[in-house]
């Protein structure tokens, strides 16, 4: 049989990080294992001399990760990438004063003052300040990103923001998948309080916004905020159904401050995912896991606004739950990284580094769809990987706040190269 020739080798791992469950081995480590990589995919992941056997190394590039570990690249599932300006002068006052305080000096905060200054940026603007965190986010080892619209609230903006996405998509190395998110609040020319107002904005949604998304593909996700002061759960019912009939897969952000019913809603949809989950009963937990619902964790959220009731992931977990991490990066938690967001889930939520590192690579694949694709280091999976300059796997909870990376490589390119120490 002709051996595959392989176009890079990685060696010498001290350990490979699989994230491909195995008996008593829940990320599937091998010690001191290879990966190698032809063209844009793995074609092999074992002990070198195993390799060897069935993959031509005799034109392969080789990358000595000697003492070093190999793991996916992140998938980073939940992020709100795209965004007018940052909002630190809120974020710097809420640490000693309170919203109304805040507030009261005349400083717009939360998501209107977001959608007030998407609305203000051009596409150049918004582009470039999502390339300047997107490549900060790869650095940090994440290579496939979901980003949502949805501080536009109006037609023009959102599709200025998921065109944005679009782009994002084609001119750098990372895969970004765009979500529509026209409901993260409701216009702020309309009278929320105003049933025929809401009604008409969500009816603007679903019969006109969805089509022209679905239509020049804008999107693959649709998805709501669904919680106190928001959507209520009948209004995200007709929302995300709208999204389905046009074949955009339904998400949801609930349960973030009040359980309303959206984890009810979300296991009878089904929907992809539940983002957020700091309210759902045990039944929810359980009617959530049997429908396949991924929950989507957001450890960085919490920390930001010092949620007064943290997500706890065990229950969701031994409710049979499977769980994805994301940064939720916008302007109210700014963060790129999956490592400090696997730090704090495994801190503050109660997560092993086992089930947090599953959460931000095979979990969050789920999220997007992509799971025969990503999140793994398997035979046949797209070479979307990272190498980390640490002496074990479990010192990428323990080192807080560092940046682990020291190489990645996407679609089988070398694309960071950093000098750690
Ligand atoms: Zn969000």
């Amino acid at each position: 049989m002709e051996k595959i020739k392989a176009d890079l080798l990685i060696d010498n791992a001290a350990e490979v990080i699989t994230c491909v469950p195995a008996a008593n081995n829940p990320l599937g480590k091998i010690a001191n294992g290879a990966v190698v990589v032809a063209d844009d995919r793995i074609i092999a992941v074992g002990p070198r001399d195993a390799l060897e056997k069935t993959v031509d190394l005799s034109g392969a590039e080789v990358v000595d990760a000697g003492g070093k570990i190999v793991a996916p690249g992140f998938v980073d599932c939940h992020t709100h990438l795209v965004f007018g300006r940052s909002r630190v002068k809120e974020y710097a006052l809420k640490m000693t004063h309170s919203v109304a305080d805040i507030e009261a000096t005349g400083l717009k905060t939360g998501i209107p003052a977001s959608i007030a200054m998407t609305r203000e940026a051009t596409k150049e603007d918004l582009f470039s300040g999502a390339m300047d965190r997107l490549s900060r986010m790869l650095r940090y080892g994440t290579t496939t990103v979901e980003s949502k619209s949805g501080y536009g609230i109006s037609w023009p903006h959102e599709l200025k923001m998921l065109r944005v996405n679009q782009r994002l998509d084609q001119v750098q190395p990372m895969d970004v998948v765009s979500t529509f998110l026209g409901a993260h609040d409701f216009p702020p020319e309309i009278d929320r309080e105003d049933p025929h107002q809401r009604a008409a904005y969500i009816r603007e949604l679903t019969d006109e916004m969805m089509p022209r998304v679905a239509e020049e593909k804008l999107a693959e996700f649709c998805d709501i905020y669904c919680d106190v002061g928001y959507y209520t759960a009948k209004e995200s019912a007709t929302v995300l159904k709208g999204g389905m009939r046009h074949g955009l897969a339904p998400r949801i952000h609930t349960d973030a401050y009040a359980n309303i019913g959206g984890s009810s809603l979300a296991a009878e949809l089904p929907a992809i995912s539940a983002d957020h989950l700091n309210y759902p009963s045990p039944k929810e937990m359980h009617r959530m896991a049997a429908a396949g619902v991924v929950g989507v964790v957001l450890p960085a959220l919490d920390f930001a606004v010092a949620h007064p009731d943290p997500f706890v992931a065990r229950p969701m977990i031994e409710a049979g739950m499977t769980l994805a991490l994301g940064t939720n990066l916008n302007p109210g938690n700014w963060t790129e990284s999956m490592q400090f967001v696997m730090q704090l889930a495994c801190r503050n939520h109660g997560m092993s580094p086992e089930e947090a590192m599953l959460a931000a690579t095979t979990g969050a694949a789920r999220v997007v769809r992509r799971e025969q694709h990503i999140g793994c280091l398997t035979q046949g999976f797209q070479a979307d990987i990272q190498i980390w300059d640490l002496p074990g796997f479990e010192d990428i909870i323990y080192r807080l706040g560092n940046n682990a990376v020291w190489m990645v490589i996407k679609n089988g390119k070398i694309v960071v190269r950093r000098n750690v120490s």
